[in-house]
């Protein structure tokens, strides 16, 4: 990998941007991440509850990508929160990957109604310790949920993955986080192709300027926030597009012109709300 790296608080560092597979259809999973591997990207966003980790798993082992190139996340649902359901969650998750650890580990959603997430961040620590997870953190916590966890004094979370676009800053949470060490990524980082990013005239215009595509301004504007990214696509362009960023730079005013657009434009679910 290339493109930048960015230091997490466990120690390890991170591709800023790699590929998401959410809604990635298991039966494709497989040819789409060997298309994204193919074309150099290192870092593979999944989850137990997208269905696909035997995809991603297939594609790795068949890419000859040598493992320490390579930074897997995947993420504990909501019904296996708890102690003995997450470490049985994350062997699940091991098992379907192929792998022995993966890079990144986190709960997926705070699930405030199950009343367990703070139990399952002492887990997450306990499968952390135990090799199987070289970083932990969260998704979708919101202040409350990170002051929670915060206050049992354990590891500090190593990233917050949260709904995150020019629609749509959560500038509390991602204050919050950076305040205690904890890293940004973005989820949703093109409003799920749901929200209008692409027609807004700041888009449009810094694209024309930069003779770049409106996603690629969208997503580069992320990463000079020092956001990390995994845009998915499941087209092969698309994918190579979303990759083509180190070549130009946003001008400040323009990545201000881009700021100007939260219009708090949620395109996904409330965090009090799934549970
Ligand atoms: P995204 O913002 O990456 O949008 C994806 C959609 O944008 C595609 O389906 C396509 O319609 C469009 N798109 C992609 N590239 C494009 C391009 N170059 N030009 C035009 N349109 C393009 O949304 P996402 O997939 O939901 O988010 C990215 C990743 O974040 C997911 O794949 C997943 O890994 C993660 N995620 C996490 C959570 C969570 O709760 N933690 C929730 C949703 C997504």
């Amino acid at each position: 990998w290339t493109g930048p790296v960015l230091s997490l608080n466990s120690g390890a560092t991170i591709p800023q941007l790699g590929f998401g597979v959410f809604k990635v259809d298991p039966a494709e999973t497989e040819r789409i991440v060997t298309d994204a591997l193919e074309l150099g990207y290192r870092h593979i966003d999944t989850a137990a509850i997208y269905g696909n980790e035997e995809g991603v798993g297939r594609a790795i082992a068949r890419s000859g990508v040598p493992r320490e190139d390579l930074f897997i996340t995947t993420k504990l649902w909501n019904s296996d929160q708890g102690t003995q359901s997450a470490f049985d969650a994350i062997d699940s998750s091991l098992e379907k990957l192929g792998l022995e650890s993966v890079d990144l580990y986190l709960i997926h959603w705070p699930a405030p109604e199950r009343n367990t997430y703070r139990e399952s961040w002492e887990a997450l620590q306990k499968i952390q310790s135990d090799g199987k997870a070289t970083s932990i953190g969260v998704s979708n916590f919101l202040v409350d949920h990170l002051e929670a966890i915060l206050a049992d004094g354990g590891v500090v979370p190593a990233v917050n993955q949260i709904e995150l676009h020019p629609a749509l800053q959560q500038r509390g949470v991602v204050d919050f986080s950076r305040a205690h060490g904890i890293a940004i990524e973005s989820w949703g980082p093109l409003g799920q192709g749901k929200y209008p990013l692409f027609d807004e005239a700041s888009v449009v215009e810094a694209a024309a300027a930069h003779g770049k595509t409106p996603a690629q301004v969208v997503l580069r504007w992320h990463l000079q926030n020092g956001n990390i990214v995994f845009p998915k696509s499941n087209s092969r362009e698309r994918i190579a597009e979303n990759l083509n960023l180190f070549d130009f730079e946003l001008t400040e005013a323009e990545v201000a012109d881009i700021s100007a657009l939260e219009r708090d434009g949620r395109v996904g679910s409330h965090p009090s709300e799934v549970n």
